[in-house]
């Protein structure tokens, strides 16, 4: 028992299974020879209600790689499409099984996924595995986010299955338990609008809009309040991401959330210097998801959704269409109004002035000519530290620096209210490719799990500003040769 006589542990059900059948597959997670709980996040567990002491255990580490199930659990794979790089495909659970809904003691409810738990109908030639790697960097990138304040899935777990995966060469197999208010996306839409018939397409919504829009019921057209939801969900999220340097990496249709989370970890990167071109995915050549793209994107990712509901969201077709326009269209301002919101905090800046936009982008600019780290650099503002930086040297930055000077003073908070705003809005640190890479090779190559667990525990707190953080706000040796991330299938 334990505090509040609330018994911890599973609570699972399964209302995707409630959706007609065209929506998934019944599935059995592959046996696993000798599975081993690498990672297993304590707060998130005692988040939902599981009794850590029970699942960090050998017990768990079965649950945590499908070779046992969890009481009332029904896995399956859910079928969805996607635009891949701006193409359609059919695609669904090719390597992950859901293995239901935890209802937490608050009354929330999250997907529990395994992912790398084996073939599914929709593995389409894949082995349904996932490397070691990939879903160790996950773990990290999702649990940072989340500390960030950012929208995202989470990770309870990284199991090593004692078995090799085959890719370039042979890795380590590990699956990932990775927790979601829902596995919704938009080819999950797609996938309906696809195959579905129009009453399923329906359901589907229906569905869609319990699971994540609390009082739907109470709109007159409750799929335009769906997708209304879904534009401001998104351009919030692609503000805090552009905020704080974060590239996705690969933003397809089929790795975009209803729910307004970020999710699938691939070949996700933050930016050290500034620079809007940064592309870190080795398959993105045409930088179709650089960190400049990533807004524009979006925007294309909702018009494919809009599309999707143009048969429900009104009995005229072309008076549909309109409608799923002017919604997706109101996404830039949106954006704007959200991105803008965020920079001023950035800067210490609690009310709005017509030249802010001007402000921002100028220092923006001069990063970006004086090759200066996104994030050190707010920092710098936010502690009046002079980094010995050809930015801060510069006399456009000392000119730059008066007009942010000016522009403090013309507001009525005091500059501790614009400090404190400034330490709650700039993180000290993100993980940082270098660091990642670090903590990586020491848990795959040499099984070391320290590093990679103190990183974790650092990457919990980015808004504390202490000490122990130096080691990670530390830049990566200069390279000539650009950082480069992977699929991580
Ligand atoms: P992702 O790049 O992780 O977003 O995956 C794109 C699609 O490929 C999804 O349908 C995945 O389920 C599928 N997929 C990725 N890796 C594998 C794998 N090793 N085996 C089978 N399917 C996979
Ligand atoms: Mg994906």
């Amino acid at each position: 028992m334990a505090e509040n006589n609330i018994v911890k542990g599973w609570n699972l059900s399964n209302t995707y299974l409630s959706l007609p059948k065209i929506f998934y597959s019944n599935v059995t997670p592959a046996p696993v020879r000798a599975p081993n709980i690498a990672l297993f996040n304590d707060s998130l567990a005692d988040a939902l209600g599981l009794n850590s002491d029970e699942l960090n255990s050998e017990q768990g580490a079965a649950e945590l790689c499908g070779n046992s199930l969890p009481p009332n659990s029904v896995p399956i794979a859910q079928a969805y499409a996607g635009h891949q790089f701006g193409y359609f495909t059919i695609l669904g659970d090719g390597r992950a099984a859901l293995l239901g809904e935890q209802t937490t003691p608050d009354g929330r409810v999250f997907d529990i996924q395994l992912k790398g738990s084996g073939k599914t109908p929709y593995s389409r030639g894949g082995d349904g595995k996932a490397a070691l790697g990939p879903m160790l960097r996950e773990y990290i990138v999702s649990e940072a986010m989340h500390a960030l304040g950012i929208p995202t899935t989470r990770s309870l777990a990284v199991v090593t299955t004692g078995e090799p995966v085959f890719r370039d060469g042979i890795l380590p197999g590990a699956v990932l338990t990775r927790v979601a208010s829902s596995h919704i996306r938009v080819g999950t839409f797609e996938y309906a609008a696809y195959a579905a018939t129009a009453d399923e397409l329906k359901t589907f919504a229906d569905y869609t809009l319990a699971r994540h829009y609390a009082g739907y019921e109470y709109f007159d057209n409750p799929y335009l309040y769906l997708l209304k939801e879904t534009v401001s969900r998104q351009a919030s999220l692609i503000a805090k991401w552009q905020s704080i340097g974060f590239i996705h990496g690969v933003m397809n249709t089929d790795n975009m959330a209803i729910s307004g989370e970020s999710i699938d970890y691939g070949p996700c990167a933050f930016m050290d210097e500034y620079n809007p071109d940064t592309v870190f995915s080795s398959i993105d050549i045409a930088g179709r998801y650089a960190y400049k793209n990533q807004p524009v994107a979006a925007k294309w990712n909702l018009g494919v959704f809009a599309n999707t509901l143009i048969p429900i969201l009104d009995e005229d077709e072309s008076k549909a269409s309109a409608i799923a326009n002017d919604t997706v269209d109101e996404f830039d301002n949106l954006y704007h109004q959200n991105y803008m919101s965020i920079m001023r905090s950035k800067l210490g800046l609690f009310n709005q002035e017509k030249d802010d936009e001007c402000l921002v982008f100028t220092l923006l600019d001069l990063m970006k000519k004086y090759v200066a780290d996104y994030t050190n650099t707010f920092i710098a503002l936010t502690f009046e530290r002079n980094d010995n930086t050809d930015l801060f040297k510069s006399d456009e930055y000392k000119q730059w620096n008066i007009r942010w000077k000016e522009r403090l003073n013309r507001q009525a908070e005091t500059s501790i209210m614009s400090r404190t705003m400034m330490k709650n809005s700039n993180p000290a640190i993100i993980p940082r490719n270098h660091k990642v890479e670090e903590a990586l090779s020491a848990a795959v190559d040499n099984k070391d799990y320290s590093q990679i667990k103190k990183f974790i525990d650092i990457l919990a707190n980015p808004y504390s500003h202490n000490a122990s953080q130096s080691e990670y706000c530390a830049l990566p040796q200069k390279s000539d040769v650009p950082y480069r991330t992977f699929c991580g299938t």
